[in-house]
């Protein structure tokens, strides 16, 4: 025991820490990596979230950087490796820490990153969301990270050129899931990249956020003609984060509602409103917070 005990931490003392990213096609020239849907912790080290990568004509953008340095680096390396080509771009869909956490890889490779100009303003209300996984991970994912912002801020639609076409950046709702959130359309490949807007198999907390906002932004992504979307959280390919991520908000809409309609106050709010159906989600304990972030939005309206 002592020596396999010995071997382990010798070989991530010689290897270091690894997050064994697998990249899976989705489409031609549309790679993405599919953490696994929960709450970050020291087991899964803040591999929860996803991340994709769209071939360029030179080159390779990265929507999202991960929870870390690490993870960010890993996958670039594997990305890197199926196109044959050097990621030259990077957007960050939004401000929380599992999508930015890698920046700071890119960063010391030089390499342009995209943001909404929200995130800016968010940096300076709220830092401690830039931050919280070195808290959450273990001292050994986190690395060689540190808070890294955007090097350009947009405030409208861009297009970029992609290997088969273009592709629209553009912000679906002034709040939907935070005040800083964009996602992507890259209509010769049928897919939109939604950050958080969208999701599946895994209840996304609505803090920073507005449930208004978020079916506003769903609802405009549908006008879109995509057969893939992806969301930040949940291993899904298809429409499934889509569908997902606007029922749980409609009936979350719909229960406070009706809840407020028979004069439900705060205190009684988390039972009046049964959103059971979704009780297999990951992270269902957020589902409370959800109830009250929706009543004390709709109790202003
Ligand atoms: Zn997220």
């Amino acid at each position: 025991m002592k020596k396999l005990f010995f071997c382990l931490t010798f070989s991530v003392w010689l290897f270091g820490f690894s997050y064994d990213v697998k990249p899976l096609k989705v489409e031609n020239g549309v790679y993405c990596i599919f953490g696994e849907p929960g709450a970050p912790d020291t087991k899964n080290n803040g591999n929860i979230v996803n991340s994709c990568y769209i071939e360029l004509e030179d080159g390779i953008l990265a929507i999202d950087t991960g929870p870390t340095y690490i993870y960010a680096k890993e996958a670039a390396t594997a990305v890197e490796k199926e196109f044959g080509k050097k990621i030259t771009l990077v957007i960050n869909t939004h401000y929380h820490n599992d999508h930015l956490g890698g920046n700071a890889y890119y960063r010391e490779r030089k390499i342009k990153i995209i943001g909404d100009a929200k995130i800016k303003e968010a940096y300076e209300r709220i830092p401690e969301r830039f931050s919280s996984y070195e808290m959450a991970v273990s001292k050994e994912a986190w690395g060689k990270s540190v808070v890294t912002l955007p090097d350009e801020y947009i405030d409208k639609n861009i297009t970029i050129k992609a290997k088969q076409g273009e592709l629209t950046v553009f912000k679906p709702s002034k709040k939907a899931h935070t005040a800083a959130d964009i996602a992507i359309y890259y209509p010769s490949a049928k897919i939109v990249i939604a950050g958080d807007i969208a999701y599946s198999q895994m209840i996304v907390p609505i803090r920073d956020g507005s449930v208004k906002g978020s079916m506003e932004a769903l609802r405009e992504i549908g006008k879109l003609e995509f057969t893939h979307i992806i969301g930040g959280h949940g291993k899904t390919i298809g429409r499934e984060s889509y569908d997902f991520a606007l029922s749980y908000m409609t009936k979350l809409r719909n229960g406070v509602k009706s809840a407020l309609d028979k004069g439900v106050e705060l205190d009684g709010i988390t039972k009046a409103v049964d959103m059971s159906e979704f009780k297999n989600a990951a992270l269902w304990d957020e589902n409370p917070k959800n109830i009250i972030v929706a009543f004390q939005e709709m109790e202003m309206e």
